[in-house]
């Protein structure tokens, strides 16, 4: 009798009811009682949804980050907020947030203001998580208090609960040491405070925990592997049961140790790790082995019948101790398929959102207690569903197919090394030393947002819209003149975001209307759905940027999305490898570089966000993805001419691991994020000679401060110790969109006067 139950579920609210109640307060426009009510209404409309399952996640609702829920329930609150006065509500969200409610705040002038805790990415998801703050002296207490009154409501309900906690080594290993000091020698201290905890969970009634270890699929030293034996041996005094969890990815040489440890169940991301799934269960004999059969991490529909093929086997030998879930928690995928209106009726017959996913859970459930014949009619549907998507035209494109069979090396290579390229370039070109540009957007004021949604409500024409839009890149232009900026860009205010404008235009690519996942407190981002073969009907930017240069006698910056960084920003296929999905974008988007290019565009950037994202969780892995990604910008990127300059960007600080392949995608210039860090991450170059341009940001666009120019000027002079001067460049950290003109303006007026100044010491010497 298969068993099932579920990891977590998405707490944003299908209508996002979460983000407006959390907002509402923020800006004291709604009381405390609301928001509280907010959570109550949605966990008690979750718990239905998911009533089809016989053990159901509590603890996994939030008011902001289940990481930061265990900091308090831990008791591991920095001392710059426990002085705070008030109540925990507004502690919690001073930390999340740097502030909780307007009104709120009125301790501020006692109690000073405060440092948000630093965010990260929670895995390889798009989810961040407050990072928890430890030091040599840091102490833990117990505060069960929101565990127990949601595990209360949850009882009220006839929920049969499981409370869903982080388990201690993941949490220490999420969390940073601010001194520096080793997070492991915490672990005698963090330890009561979990036996307690379990404790208090067994007396309120929960049978079963779920404590989520998935640091288990990353490589861990010995010292840690040694930790996960000391602190399970004694965590446990028998008041619950425990089900380790480990999701996104495999346990490889770490599923002896899980082997090893007291716990009365396992749960496996049997979609990332099926291979593992019979060594597990020989390692585990007697013991509950939930097995995440449904994919949590995208949109598509399970193929329930070529799941129940390898999964009846198990639940013949496993029978009771066969416990099945979705591979991960929900939290990163859209809650339910249903409000979806507007989705073409072909494409949302592939779809499976939260709630569809938990059907399927049960479904299988059902097949393998009952036999496949009690749901003949819904694994047919099923069947119809899975071949219709493999068949379909819409998904396959043999001209796509055979652009990528005909890839040869060679289309990934420049004519003339950089050497060569850079000297024909600054002939063209005729750049100064310490040549200045912004890394691609201008503001998005209201005026651009309101001209959007009026275009897209029908409120106005595509003549009138594109107009709105030709103002305000003219006004960017105008503005970019006026400063002195050597290399101008068009400002990107036709875009609403870097990845949907391209997905939008190109063949392959699905857009939901409210298919929300939260990325952290109360923002949340609508990934677009990669379904197809990609291909690009027509130019997509190339009217934008060519009237744009007809503005200016300056050098015009081509700005696009990269391949890695669509990809990673989307829901992808998983019926082709990742890479093959992101040569078929580079093939894509290199037809547009080359129109650019035709169009006479003599520099073009192509934007790598996201590409340290797409990095594996296992070092082991990276240098594969690193080749195919590198490869895929080296295909998209390299088939100008040597008189054209390639620029990329990249918007994260740590790229010392990563920098060699960077290297490797040979883009004559690349601007990268490092203001913050006072240029110290190029420390890196003293290692590694870094052969080409490179534009180290010199203007935080992340705050509001305006940086000096004696600043800047600080910051490129230690630049140029690491990296000869004709090779640098001078700008931002980043896009401009999210601020105003009246920041923009003097930063850059700053940012401007700067490498004038820097020219003029450069000459003089
Ligand atoms: N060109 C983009 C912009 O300026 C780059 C944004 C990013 O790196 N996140 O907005
Ligand atoms: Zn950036």
């Amino acid at each position: 009798m298969a068993f099932t139950h579920n990891l977590g579920f998405p707490r944003i609210g299908a209508r996002r009811e979460l983000k407006f109640a959390l907002e509402a307060y923020w800006q004291g426009a709604s009381p405390r009682e609301a928001l509280f009510e907010t959570g109550a209404m949605l966990r008690a409309r979750h718990w239905r949804d998911q009533a089809g399952l016989n053990l159901l996640p509590v603890g996994d609702f939030s008011f902001y980050d289940q990481v930061l829920d265990m900091s308090f329930t831990l008791g591991n609150l920095p001392a710059r907020v426990r002085d705070w006065h008030g109540e925990a509500l507004d502690n919690y969200f001073r930390l999340a947030r740097g502030r909780s409610a307007a009104g709120a705040e009125d301790h501020a002038a006692c109690c000073g203001g405060i440092a948000a805790g630093e965010m990260t990415k929670w895995f390889d998801t798009n989810y961040h998580y407050i990072v928890p703050e430890f030091d040599a002296n840091t102490s833990f207490s117990f505060d069960a208090s929101r565990l127990l009154a949601q595990l209360a409501e949850a009882k009220a309900q006839g929920v049969t609960a499981k409370p869903v906690i982080i388990g201690p080594l993941t949490y220490l290993a999420l969390g940073k040491a601010k001194d520096g000091s080793d997070k492991l020698a915490l672990l005698p201290k963090l330890l009561p405070v979990y036996a307690e905890l379990l404790a208090a969970l067994g007396t309120a009634g929960a049978e079963w925990v779920q404590i989520d270890e998935p640091i288990l699929v990353t490589e861990l030293d010995a010292p840690w592997r040694k930790a996960f034996e000391t602190a399970y041996a004694g965590l446990n005094k028998g008041a619950v049961k425990l089900l380790l969890a480990t999701y996104f990815g495999r346990l490889r040489e770490n599923l002896p140790l899980v082997a090893t440890l007291p716990v009365q169940g396992v749960h496996l991301d049997a979609i990332n790790a099926r291979d593992e799934v019979e060594a597990l269960v020989a390692a585990l004999p007697g013991r509950i082995i939930s097995l995440g059969v449904v994919n949590g991490r995208n949109i598509w529909k399970t193929d329930l019948n070529a799941t129940l093929s390898w999964l009846e086997p198990v639940s013949d030998r496993l029978g009771k101790r066969l416990w099945l879930a979705p591979s991960c928690s929900l939290l990163h995928v859209p809650v339910d398929l249903r409000q979806e209106q507007k989705l073409n009726d072909e494409i949302k017959s592939w779809l499976a959102f939260a709630v569809q996913k938990l059907e399927e859970i049960s479904l299988l459930a059902k097949a393998l207690n009952q036999g496949r014949r009690a749901v003949a009619a819904e694994l047919a549907a099923n069947a119809h569903a899975i071949a219709t998507r493999h068949s379909s035209k819409r998904v396959n494109n043999p001209e796509v197919k055979a652009a990528v069979a005909a890839i040869t090396p060679e289309l990934g290579n420049r004519q003339s090394p950089f050497a060569v390229r850079s000297v024909k370039q600054q002939a063209q070109l005729k750049l100064p030393l310490y040549p200045t540009t912004t890394i691609g957007s201008f503001p998005q004021t209201k005026a651009i947002r309101l001209a959007r949604n009026a275009f897209k409500a029908g409120n106005i024409d595509e003549a009138a819209y594109k107009s709105a839009m030709r103002a305000e890149i003219k006004h960017a232009l105008c503005e970019q003149e006026k400063l002195g900026l050597d290399v101008l860009v068009h400002g990107e205010a036709e875009r609403n975001d870097m990845v949907e404008y391209f997905g939008e235009q190109l063949d392959g690519y699905a857009f939901s209307q409210a298919g929300w996942v939260q990325s952290y407190g109360s923002r949340c981002v609508k990934p677009p759905i990669l379904y197809g073969d990609i291909s690009r009907p027509k130019p997509m930017t190339v009217e934008w940027i060519s009237y744009a240069a007809s503005l200016t006698a300056k050098p015009m910056k081509g700005m696009l999305t990269g391949p890695v960084t669509i990809l990673n920003w989307s829901f992808v296929r998983d019926d082709q490898p990742r890479s093959v999905s992101c040569t078929q974008l580079a093939l894509a988007i290199r037809e547009e570089v080359l129109d650019l290019e035709e169009a006479g565009v003599r520099i073009i950037q192509i934007d790598e966000a996201a590409l340290r994202e797409g990095l594996p969780l296992r070092k082991a892995e990276w240098r594969e993805y690193l080749d195919w990604a590198v490869h895929a910008f080296r295909i998209t990127a390299n088939g100008v001419a040597d008189e054209t300059q390639i620029h990329t960007h990249m918007c994260y600080s740590e790229f010392n691991d990563i920098i060699e392949a960077i290297a490797g995608m040979d883009a004559d210039v690349i601007t990268i994020e490092t203001s913050r860090s006072d240029m110290e991450l190029l420390d890196v170059f003293e290692r590694f000679a870094y052969p080409n341009e490179i534009g180290p940001g010199v203007y935080d666009i992340h705050s509001p401060n305006i940086p000096d120019q004696a600043q800047i000027i600080a910051l490129m002079t230690k630049a140029a110790l690491r990296i000869p001067p004709e090779r640098l460049w001078v700008n931002p950290d980043c896009g401009l969109k999210t601020r105003q003109w009246s920041e923009v303006t003097p930063a850059l007026t700053n940012m401007v006067a700067a490498a004038r100044e820097l020219r003029a010491k450069t000459q003089a010497a």
